[in-house]
């Protein structure tokens, strides 16, 4: 039982899914335990719950798995960890990330990369990303439940990836406040958990107003949110015809038509939807996002805190200005190549032909998710309510259901080979709702026998399966999520 235990230790070590941990930090074999003496009687009274490195914490650092970063501890806990502490819950650890949550795999981390706990052929798999040390850890045991940050897929590929539940909320419902930003316009906390129950737990103790986050919902506009209307027992699921492209592998497609058969099974109804700008979308946001990480980590300057390079400023003998020196000694290759295309799509010359396309293309988007749910967008002017599929006579859908991406997680020397772009390529799927503020949930759907025929006992044996629901439908994509599991 000992050897199991420190095997498991190792295990959970090696998968470096945890970069700092506190003082209470209780493990028994390396496997946290709810503590005994929550300090309160709150709702998560006693529960583990490791924070991705990018959300601030003031007794542990919060490095952002940069080495712009490192070493930093911030004064003060982000909103969503104060609640979290507020409900009784233990802020275990800080989670492995890829800096500042640019990347697909984890891979990208001053803390070294993270490993799913899945191989192949002896080579670990991709936990995901950017929140894949939250993912892994949950899927370990390490903590009960984590946050992770999802801008254009972070949650939702990471817990795929590892199977478990990763969920994003619709935009601004949860507090950004000491999130340290990537692209405040899409960037979003997520909940990452063992089971819906539990990641609906943690998003009850999370859900509110926040008045130090302009981008919060404000009460009034929740109002507007569709009311619980439909009957759970008779779910009118989109399957738009545009996801099923021809990189789909054969397990995920197969998991995907059975997952819908079941729904069907159960009573609820299919209808094939069109969003067609989905097309654009992938290429829309690695335009925007790198364009709001570039204006955002300006301020990483090595002057008022972080990473400072040694040596004097510009001098005869350092010809680059101080400033110039750390940012380039600090930031990793993926950051800097988002700085650089930002900047670049930001430009004079190019702002009209990307940028200004990019944000089109995002409109679009949004078009089309309204065009095809039965509930109008809260957020639209209520002269506006029309664009709802339902109030132009059509029976529009409550949700869309989708895999969460095209493949099953490659393996991190297959992750090592890909050029940027086909690495962008995992976040296909994810992407739209992003650009959206939707909200949206991967569930693991394990894979039928027949499916893992061939696949050895180590590798994956779940399939991310995502839901996406109109704007301020969270309630009703969290119920949808437990007909998945
Ligand atoms: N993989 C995407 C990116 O690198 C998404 C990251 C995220 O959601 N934080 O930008």
């Amino acid at each position: 039982h000992q050897r199991d235990q420190s095997t498991a230790a190792h295990r959970q070590q090696d998968l470096n899914a945890l970069i700092h941990h506190g003082s209470r930090w209780t493990t028994e074999g390396s496997v946290v335990k709810d503590d005994p003496t929550p300090p309160s009687g709150g709702a998560l009274s006693g529960k583990t719950i490791a924070i991705k490195d990018n959300i601030t914490t003031r007794d542990l650092p919060t490095t952002a798995a940069s080495k712009t970063l490192a070493g930093y501890t911030s004064p003060f806990d982000a909103t969503v960890v104060k609640l979290l502490r507020h409900h009784g819950a233990i802020i275990a650890a800080k989670a492995n990330l890829d800096a500042f949550g640019m990347g697909s795999h984890t891979q990208h981390s001053h803390s070294g990369a993270a490993l799913s706990p899945y191989s192949r052929n002896g080579v670990p798999l991709s936990p995901g990303g950017s929140s894949g040390g939250s993912a892994v850890a949950v899927a370990m045991g390490q903590c009960w439940a984590a946050l992770g940050t999802d801008t254009g897929g972070s949650v939702r590929l990471p817990a795929a990836y590892a199977g478990v539940v990763g969920f994003k909320p619709s935009y601004g419902v949860l507090s950004r406040w000491g999130v340290v930003q990537y692209a405040n316009s899409l960037d979003t906390v997520g909940i990452l958990g063992r089971s819906v129950e539990g990641v609906k737990q943690v998003f009850g103790c999370l859900d509110g107003h926040d008045g130090r986050d302009p981008s919060s919902l404000s009460r009034s506009v929740k109002e507007r949110f569709g009311r619980p209307r439909r009957v759970l027992k008779e779910l009118r699921i989109g399957v738009p015809v545009e996801y099923n492209i021809a990189e789909l592998s054969p397990a995920v497609r197969s998991t995907y038509l059975r997952t819908l058969g079941l729904l069907q099974d159960h009573g609820h109804s299919l209808h094939a939807v069109s969003l067609p700008t989905t097309r654009q979308a992938l290429s829309a946001y690695y335009v925007l996002a790198p364009a709001e990480a570039s204006s955002n980590l300006a301020k990483y300057d090595g002057i008022r805190y972080g990473y400072r390079t040694d040596g004097p400023d510009a001098s005869p003998k350092n010809s680059l200005p101080l400033y110039a020196r750390t940012r380039g000694e600090g930031f990793g290759e993926e950051v800097k190549r988002r700085i650089l295309l930002g900047a670049y799509t930001l430009s004079s010359e190019a702002i009209d032909n990307y940028f200004i396309q990019a944000q089109k293309v995002r409109r679009l988007v949004q078009r089309d998710f309204d065009g095809v749910f039965a509930q109008p967008n809260p957020l639209l002017e209520s002269d506006d309510l029309g664009t709802g599929a339902g109030d132009k006579g059509r029976e529009g859908v409550d949700v869309l259901l989708t895999p969460t991406a095209p493949t099953l997680p490659p393996t991190v020397e297959e992750v090592k080979r890909q050029s940027s772009v086909e690495s962008y390529m995992n976040d296909v799927f994810t992407v739209p709702a992003s650009l959206a503020g939707l909200p949206a949930i991967s569930v693991p759907v394990g894979l039928s026998g027949r499916e893992t025929e061939g696949m050895e006992e180590t590798d994956v044996q779940s399939v991310g399966m995502q839901l996406v629901g109109q704007f301020g439908d969270d309630e009703l994509v969290l119920q949808a999520a437990e007909l998945l599991e």
